[in-house]
């Protein structure tokens, strides 16, 4: 039997050359490369400031804490995403308002994103909202950037999808606030781990760089490039450890300049996706909110009948697939924190019981697409 499985990373010599590098240099911590990866990854997004770090976990909670978030705060989070974007609200003590998704976009939904700033009755504790571009297609960011005016919220964007991803033209990474990437081992690129944040906002940049190093008023690398004697350093805030190594960055340098051909070739994937599916009356293909916008296509999510076992059968004939995601209401730590019902998020739940995504990568070969295609028209078959 073939075995597809659901995500494989493209790296290549490129990537090789530059660890065997940096390893050669005695360098392997945050330094050189790293400068080069921010350097490059601002000037893809026209970002003003790009800031390494070690996950896009971590960039979220830098981001949080930038803007300022304390205790009892509340964060508006949409309900269909990893784990991680509430979570960080958590690390403050600070709580998530979990929001409704778009039926058919899987993105935040606007009208519940209104009700709640309509209707929550401590709104003045309300400080941001976290869209997160789910698959790779933008949120509807122009009522989100109103009503964050109105009510005067922050937008803090979980872009792990989201590269390269756009929004009426204009690439995701300085629309909100803060915006944060992940270079996780199955994103549009990847470092092993790893993610990054971007900004134009000067005073956010700042705290993020102190914060994502232990509270150092400079990095290590910048020790060693001023006139400072070079043992010499202040802790000015109790910080973290999130900086990004420079074997990570090596992989993203090289990974950043595949970025767009990466996308050409999801794109092309999804397009045999769709066009092969659409005949197939009960499966749904992707919406798409904007023909002339990018969409990464970091995932692809059918929605199906009978999803356990349309994932069973597929798992039979050897194709990996996954599910993103099991909305969080339902999750027990966050069910029981807040106690959740399963029915106060019905776009999110409906769409649960029905989604699957398939592989959608570089590297899946045009034969395994073809098989991909066979095996989803098969057991269609069978099981309607
Ligand atoms: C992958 C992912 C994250 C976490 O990324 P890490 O780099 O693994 O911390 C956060 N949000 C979403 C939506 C993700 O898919």
């Amino acid at each position: 039997m073939h075995r597809i499985p659901f995500a494989i990373p493209d790296l290549d010599q490129a990537e090789i050359n530059e660890v065997v590098d940096s390893l050669n240099s005695g360098w392997i911590t945050t330094g050189p490369k790293v400068k080069r990866f921010e350097e490059n990854f601002k000037e893809y997004i026209g970002a003003k400031h790009a800031l390494a770090v070690n996950s896009a976990t971590s960039g979220l909670h830098l981001a949080l804490d930038a803007i300022g978030i304390q205790a009892q705060d509340k964060v508006i989070v949409p309900v269909n995403t990893f784990t991680s974007t509430a979570e960080v609200v958590r690390y403050f003590d600070a709580d998530p308002i979990f929001c409704d998704i778009e039926k058919d976009s899987f993105n935040i939904c606007i009208k519940s994103l209104k009700h709640i700033l309509n209707t929550y009755p401590k709104k003045d504790k309300i400080k941001a909202i976290m869209p997160v571009h789910i698959a790779g297609q933008a949120c509807d960011m122009d009522p989100i950037l109103k009503l964050a005016k109105e009510y005067n919220l922050k937008i803090i964007e979980d872009a792990a999808h989201a590269l390269p991803t756009t929004y009426k033209g204009k690439l995701v990474g300085t629309i909100g606030d803060i915006t944060v990437y992940s270079f996780y081992a199955t994103k549009t690129l990847c470092t092993g781990e790893g993610g990054m944040i971007t900004t134009n906002n000067d005073n956010y940049a700042k705290r993020i760089k102190v914060m994502r190093l232990h509270g150092f008023d400079r990095d290590a690398w910048d020790r060693y490039n001023t006139n400072k004697p070079s043992w010499y350093y202040s802790i000015i805030a109790p910080g973290f450890k999130y900086n990004m190594p420079d074997l990570n960055a090596s992989l993203g340098i090289h990974q950043l300049k595949k970025v767009d051909n990466f996308y050409e070739k999801r794109k092309s994937i999804a397009k045999k996706y769709d066009q092969a599916f659409k005949e197939l009356p009960q499966i749904q293909t992707p919406y798409v909110v904007n023909k002339n916008d990018k969409h990464a296509y970091h995932l692809y999510i059918l929605k199906v009948p009978q999803r356990d076992k349309f994932i069973e059968e597929l798992a039979k004939k050897g194709v990996g697939t996954s599910v993103h995601f099991i909305p969080l209401h339902i999750q027990p730590y966050w069910k029981n924190k807040y106690n959740l019902n399963e029915n106060d998020f019905p776009n999110a739940i409906n769409n649960f019981q029905a989604i699957m995504s398939l592989p959608i990568y570089t590297k899946l070969q045009d034969d395994e697409i073809d098989y991909i295609i066979k095996s989803v028209k098969e057991i269609y078959e069978k099981l309607i």
